[in-house]
């Protein structure tokens, strides 16, 4: 079959790199992709090819589609998603047949839209922070209520904000102060219309990926990534530094929580909301004592976990991606690598804040034993570019984390481009 898959970032190299391996693919296609989407070569021995089309511009997406007569596509990226990409092929004669994977747009909204996903939650009784939401008309009452919480304050514009849109605050004033940029100067544009303010849970984060195809399911591997700039996890938040699978404080008794509490009523609500789902969800979760909490849900795979998820997933993905557009995912059974996985990216330096483009990478291709997935970067006469901020990850494998690091460290050092930075310090919590 012919598969088509968009996105251009690590996450949709480690899907291109798993969906070659499958018998199935005939030919692969990448929008816009990246310097190592077009490097895959598949299991045929064809290569991939990338398509110069953004993942959000549909009326290219169904040309292209039609052209090479695409059977599948894979969503990587929330936006399209979002903006309805699945409910665009299946308003269309010509598109309706193609599997997309990914959830239609009114269950995108759980990652759309923080209020809907608490709503959600609530009404399914699935463990997460205390909130209230509130508009600009309702502006005193939200004071009111962070009056009456205790700091720090957490506050959530309700709509896609690039990962800024969270704010934690130490003191009232500030807090409150932040909460009237946010819903009165629209600080984080329309998807600040809205702010949700929850109560902060302390404890540490992981995540949790499930496929569904809207009736049956599948729990991945669990992941943890680490967001911070800095060692230590300090300075800003970036898209994502590293990540390791499996997370160690993940024990048996503490995953059978997450499926009982968490995952279970996720998939069991999409049915009685009737939100059709046949995709990933990234349910990220925060582990409270022994408890586990939901801080978010996304409506795709996280990037950088997919580089450590997809790796330890020994199925057929091509043959996992057709029983979810089918609704026949009960008869498949997971496998899973037993090995650990880690992942170490490279970014560019500055980044995220202002940083430079174009550098050139060397080194990637004399790296044997790890997994290199690109994702800001580009081919330009036969030379590979830095063009993003994150720019490579580095994935191996161990027999434990501390194993599989000290390999993916050992590989950093072949890899080359001006003012290239990454954490030396993954997995440092663990
Ligand atoms: P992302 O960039 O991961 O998509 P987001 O902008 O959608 O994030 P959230 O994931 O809801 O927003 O929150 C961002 C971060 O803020 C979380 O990863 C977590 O570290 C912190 N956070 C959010 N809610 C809470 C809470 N209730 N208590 C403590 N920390 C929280």
């Amino acid at each position: 079959m012919n598969i088509l898959i968009l996105g251009s970032g690590g996450r949709e190299h480690t899907f291109a790199w798993k969906i070659a391996q499958s018998d199935k693919v005939k030919q692969l296609f990448i929008a816009p992709g990246n310097a190592g989407t077009a490097k895959t070569r598949l299991a045929s021995g064809a290569m991939a090819t990338n398509v110069n089309i953004a993942a959000t511009d549909f009326e290219a997406v169904k040309e292209l589609v039609l052209e090479k007569q695409i059977d599948m596509v894979v969503v990587g990226p929330e936006d399209p998603l979002v903006k309805g990409i699945h409910d665009y092929f299946l308003d269309d004669e010509q598109l309706r047949e193609v599997a997309v994977i990914g959830p239609q747009k009114e269950a995108a909204r759980l990652e759309g839209s923080k209020e809907f996903a608490k709503e959600f939650m609530e009404r399914h009784r699935i463990p997460t922070a205390a909130y209230r939401s509130f508009t600009a008309a309702e502006l005193e009452e939200g004071y009111a209520f962070l009056q009456t919480l205790q700091p720090p304050y957490v506050l959530k514009a309700d709509g896609l904000a690039a990962g800024k849109g969270v704010l934690i605050l130490n003191d009232l004033e500030e807090a409150k102060a932040e909460l009237r940029n946010m819903l009165v100067e629209a600080k984080f544009g329309d998807a600040s219309t809205k702010v949700v303010i929850e109560e902060f849970l302390s404890g540490i984060e992981l995540s949790c990926f499930v496929i569904t195809d809207g009736e049956n399911y599948l729990t991945l591997p669990m992941a943890k990534d680490y967001k911070r700039i800095g060692e230590g996890d300090t300075g800003l938040n970036t898209g994502g530094m590293g990540a390791v699978s499996p997370v160690p404080f993940a024990s048996e008794t503490f995953v059978k929580k997450i499926e009982d509490r968490i995952v279970k009523p996720t998939i069991s609500g999409f049915r009685k909301d009737n939100l059709p789902y046949k995709g990933f969800v990234f349910i990220g979760l925060i582990k409270v004592g022994d408890d586990p909490y939901v801080i978010e849900y996304n409506v795709r795979m996280g990037d950088p976990e997919t580089e450590v998820v997809l790796p330890r997933v020994k199925n057929d993905l091509v043959e996992l991606f057709e029983a979810v557009h089918r609704g026949t995912l009960d008869g498949v059974s997971l496998e899973t690598d037993d090995r650990a996985a880690t992942t170490v990216m490279a970014v560019s330096g500055g980044y995220p804040e202002a940083y430079e483009k174009g550098k050139e990478i060397t080194g990637a291709d004399d790296i044997e034993d790890s997994l290199v997935f690109h994702a800001g970067t580009l081919l330009e006469n036969d030379k590979v570019l830095t063009s993003g901020g994150r720019v490579i990850a580095v994935t191996s494998y161990g027999k434990d984390f501390k194993e599989a690091l000290q390999q993916s460290y050992g590989n950093m050092s072949r890899l080359y481009f001006d003012k290239m930075y990454y954490r030396r310090d993954i997995g440092f919590d663990l």
